[in-house]
């Protein structure tokens, strides 16, 4: 299968990573001219529990593309960052190329549709995780898995998904199809609503979070929003089941020491994906007619956060 990663950061590296590990030839895109042109003078630098490899790739801005196309690519851009790279690698894009991403956020779907019909395309979610170092060079950290669907399930794409979870399943990836992967998709945006967000203003991590006598009274006005929007959207979603996961992370031995990617984004003066997560629901609450006050105010103010990282610039 000719495999590209649009989105070559963190999660893209080690995809690419594990996926050429287990004998697959896979084609690294990302407009990050310093870390493509290091990639491909050197390889990529991939730190893992104290041990460093390098991995060689075919690595490429997408202006630099000529035309070949892909049977499958794997989008790893922030959500923010889709519609542009989407844009960037239109004609690596063919008739038959299978589109599949596990970025979080809601939305990401109706992104992709804009450019590819609805059978072509593959959404999920990932709980892998990976640092991105500097130019061509990333870590990875722990274990994890992924959760997949077709979004427009028929025969075709049937037989496409048995081969692609047979691939990623060799290359370790521990994937699993689901047939609920939108009710997954907006459990896990659900949590980041919540524990990204609330940290990332609060500017703690989870486990303080966890600590604070008001955090229920937190959760529950953001989740409940959720539900609402949710139910008139009439999409699954379990306030219960997200509820019992954001509780589970402030157990002793869990997350508690780690601080959310969007604290780290914020720190790091980077542009994050609230409006793909409160800000999604803001936005869909507005359409639908539900009020939406608390997750409207928070994307507010991580907006100000990011304006504020602008102006200290
Ligand atoms: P990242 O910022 O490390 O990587 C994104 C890459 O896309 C960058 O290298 C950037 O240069 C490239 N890019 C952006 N726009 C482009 C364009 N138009 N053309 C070409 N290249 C472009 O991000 P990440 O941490 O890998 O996260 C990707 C997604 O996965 C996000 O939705 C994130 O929330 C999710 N996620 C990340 C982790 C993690 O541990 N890093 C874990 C789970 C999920």
């Amino acid at each position: 299968m000719k495999i590209a990663i649009a989105g070559a950061g963190a999660m893209g590296s080690r995809f690419g990573k594990m996926l050429q590990d287990s004998g697959q030839t896979v084609t690294l895109i990302d407009n990050w001219a310093a870390h493509v042109s290091q990639i491909q003078k050197h390889g990529l630098l991939v730190h893992t529990d104290g041990q460093e490899q390098i991995v060689k790739f075919e690595a490429f801005q997408p202006s630099e593309l000529n035309f070949q196309q892909f049977d499958l690519i794997i989008l790893f851009t922030k959500a923010m960052q889709m519609e542009g790279m989407l844009q960037d690698i239109q004609k690596a894009i063919g008739h038959n190329t299978k589109i599949l991403v596990l970025a979080n956020g809601i939305g990401n779907i109706e992104t992709i549709e804009h450019f590819i019909p609805r059978k072509q395309i593959i959404a999920g979610v990932t709980v892998w995780s990976s640092e991105l170092d500097g130019p061509g060079e990333i870590t990875l950290t722990g274990t994890g898995s992924v959760t997949l669907q077709a979004v427009q399930p028929d025969d075709n794409n049937a037989l496409f998904l048995q081969q692609l979870v047979t691939l990623m399943n060799n290359a370790k990836l521990n994937v699993t199809v689901s047939n609920s992967v939108i009710e997954a998709i907006w459990k896990k945006a659900a949590f980041n609503c919540v524990l990204n967000t609330y940290t990332s203003l609060i500017s703690c991590n989870v486990g303080e979070f966890g600590a604070f006598s008001n955090r229920d009274f937190l959760i529950d006005n953001v989740l409940n929003e959720i539900t609402s929007v949710a139910k008139a959207m009439k999409v699954p979603f379990n306030k219960q089941e997200t509820l019992d996961l954001i509780l589970s992370q402030f157990k002793p031995g869990q997350n508690g020491s780690h601080y959310a990617s969007m604290y780290q984004d914020l720190s790091q003066n980077r542009l994050t994906e609230i409006d793909y997560l409160n800000g999604y629901i803001a936005k869909k609450g507005a359409e639908f007619h539900i009020p939406t006050p608390v997750n409207s105010l928070l994307t507010a103010l991580i907006h100000c956060r990011e304006e504020l990282n602008q102006m200290q610039k």
